[in-house]
């Protein structure tokens, strides 16, 4: 199973993702994890991107197709992927179908998770993660349970993201608004477009996707 997730940032796709991903046996490819590691590793497109990513734009998107095709190609997703975070312009989606159909693959779910904008800004705002494992945390909605530990590994480091600043956050919200809702009616025309509530708390959201996926 192929799905793709929609939302602006904040909405829960990565979170969403992990879940499936543990739960169905799909793996997650997040676009924007993918360019964090190639930033973090010092790559040459690691450089091109980290200008572009802490200021909220979006990377040009012959680097993000590339960057996607060769990971869809690896064994790990021989049973299916979850895409978080891509496409993101009507150029990457039609990109997408035309080298899914050279892959003789396809995609069977489209979700989108509908959320509130204002609400996004304060979630984005209070979000870090493990340094350690990556587990994902909020200043006030999800505290590790044990202050300054990881829940899930016990580390004691923690990430803040570069572009998790309100000036960087509004320009990605916008870049949500201006290039990707767009695509939507692309999805709807092919009869595949599905929406969860993304305001709900997390476990519901999760209930909500897995009624959608069967
Ligand atoms: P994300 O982790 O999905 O919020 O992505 C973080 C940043 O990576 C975005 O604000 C963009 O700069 C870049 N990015 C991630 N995915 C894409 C994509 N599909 N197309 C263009 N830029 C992307």
């Amino acid at each position: 199973m192929n799905l793709i997730l929609f939302g602006p940032p904040g909405a829960g796709k990565g979170t969403q993702a992990k879940r499936l991903q543990e739960t169905h046996g799909i793996v997650q490819l997040s676009t924007g994890d993918m360019l964090r590691a190639e930033v973090d590793s010092g790559s040459e497109l690691g450089l091109r991107a980290k200008e572009i990513m802490e200021t909220g734009q979006l990377v040009p998107d012959d680097m993000i197709i590339a960057m996607i095709s060769s990971r869809i190609d690896q064994e790990d997703c021989k049973d299916g992927f979850i895409l978080d975070g891509f496409p993101r312009t009507k150029p990457q989606a039609e990109s997408l179908d035309s080298m899914l159909t050279e892959k003789g693959l396809d995609i069977d779910h489209v979700i989108e998770i509908k959320v509130d904008d204002d609400a996004m800004i304060k979630r984005i705002a209070g979000r870090f993660s493990c340094a350690v494992c990556g587990a994902g945390y909020h200043d006030e909605f999800q505290k590790p349970e044990k202050d300054g530990i990881c829940n899930q590994c016990g580390g004691t480091e923690f990430t803040r993201r570069a572009d998790d600043n309100a000036e960087a956050v509004t320009a990605r919200l916008q870049a949500y608004h201006d290039q990707t809702s767009p695509i939507f009616s692309y999805y709807k025309e092919k009869g595949l477009m599905e929406k969860v509530d993304g305001m709900a708390k997390i476990d519901a959201v999760t209930e909500q996707m897995n009624a959608l996926l069967g």
